[in-house]
């Protein structure tokens, strides 16, 4: 909750309360939300929430202390901690955990997977032209002509397509791909280009579907050889609910030329490269693999507005007048719902 969509909740009907600090590494104060009708609260009073809205899901101990029947709107994970799913039962909660959102058009503005994901992106690009010994735009100068850097976008969802935008922006030469065959068009439309390696995967919901032995040799095979001709790599490719897939080899990443870098967006799931150690930048003799985890956080002003928001769009599917009502039939709110299996 940001100051302004703590305000366009009390507009909702609800009594808004906020643990004191939580906005403060975002550049939220306490005062502001003050300003808008919010009362700072403590722990003691968790209990009275009908509504308790996170990023990060509370600790068991939080959770053990909402009150029975209340919801739970946040980046829950239920499935990732077997006593936080337990708690979620036995407590009666409501979870919502919105990282289940269909991705429809109409859950767009409510879509949390996006909005960070496009924060990630873009500062995935700017990590990486931070580490390149190199510019990224081609220069025309007195020391003689600099070409650009080329680089490679691994994975066109909506965090590669933001980093090929914002390394188009710095004026790299941008290259793209992805096992989705209508991230051709896309990648594109931003200024860059297709970079086909004969291999299309697509799985159920518009998602990649994992690649089988075969798929994998030949895309590996291709993308190898390529490797060598490019500066810069951001990898960002994944398939739900699974670790990320395995592209970029060590011996692969070894091929690259001294002084290129790259940046696994995909650590946070164990990484689209081999050598990729999660939290950590891998040196393999002048190749530089940076594993940056919570990339969102980097830009958190932006990422928690715009996280606040689709929070804020959430709710507003049920709360009307300071009453909530869930309409099960809003297929927003039933498959957004986690029931344990
Ligand atoms: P994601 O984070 O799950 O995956 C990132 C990308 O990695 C995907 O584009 C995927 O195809 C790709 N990928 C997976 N395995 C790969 C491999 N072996 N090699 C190369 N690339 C690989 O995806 P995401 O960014 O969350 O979004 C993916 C889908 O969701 C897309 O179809 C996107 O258009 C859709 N989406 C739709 C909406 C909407 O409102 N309709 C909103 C957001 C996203």
């Amino acid at each position: 909750m940001t100051p302004e969509t703590a305000r366009k909740l009390i507009a909702l009907g609800a009594g808004v309360a906020f643990e004191p600090g939580a906005g403060l590494a975002a550049g939220f104060l306490d005062a502001a939300y003050q300003d808008v009708g919010a009362q700072p609260a403590d722990d003691t009073r968790l209990g009275q929430a009908d509504l308790v809205l996170c990023v990060q899901p509370p600790s068991n101990d939080r959770l053990a202390r909402l009150k029975s029947g209340a919801s739970l709107i946040g980046m829950l994970h239920p499935q990732a901690d077997a006593e936080r799913a337990g708690l979620i039962q036995s407590r009666g909660l409501q979870a919502f955990p919105l990282e289940r959102l269909p991705r429809t058009t109409r859950a767009q503005s409510m879509d949390v997977l996006s909005s960070q994901a496009g924060m990630a992106g873009y500062k995935a690009t700017l990590i990486a032209a931070q580490r390149a010994p190199r510019f990224f735009p081609m220069l025309t100068t007195a020391a003689g002509t600099i070409r650009p850097s080329k680089v490679l976008v691994v994975g066109a969802g909506v965090a590669g397509l933001q980093a090929i935008a914002t390394a188009r922006r710095l004026g790299a030469q941008v290259e793209g791909f992805d096992v989705r065959p209508e991230t051709r068009e896309q990648i594109e439309s931003l200024g860059g280009k297709f970079l086909d390696l004969g291999v299309s995967a697509v799985g159920e919901g518009g998602y990649a579907r994992p690649l089988t032995d075969e798929e994998r040799a030949e895309q590996q095979r291709r993308l190898g050889e390529h490797l060598r001709t490019v500066d810069v790599v951001i990898c960002t490719a994944a398939v739900p609910g699974r670790p990320a897939p395995k592209i970029v080899s060590t011996a692969m990443a070894r091929g690259m030329k001294p002084g290129s870098v790259i940046v696994d967006l995909a650590a946070e799931t164990g990484g689209n490269c081999e050598a990729t150690q999660p939290g950590e930048v891998v040196d393999l003799d002048g190749v530089l693999i940076d594993g940056p985890l919570n990339l969102a956080s980097q830009g958190a002003v932006h990422a928690s507005e715009m996280y606040a928001r689709n929070v804020y769009n959430f709710v507003a599917l049920f709360l009307k007048d300071g009453a909530v009502t869930f309409d099960w039939d809003d297929e927003l709110l039933a498959k957004t719902r986690w029931v344990a299996a």
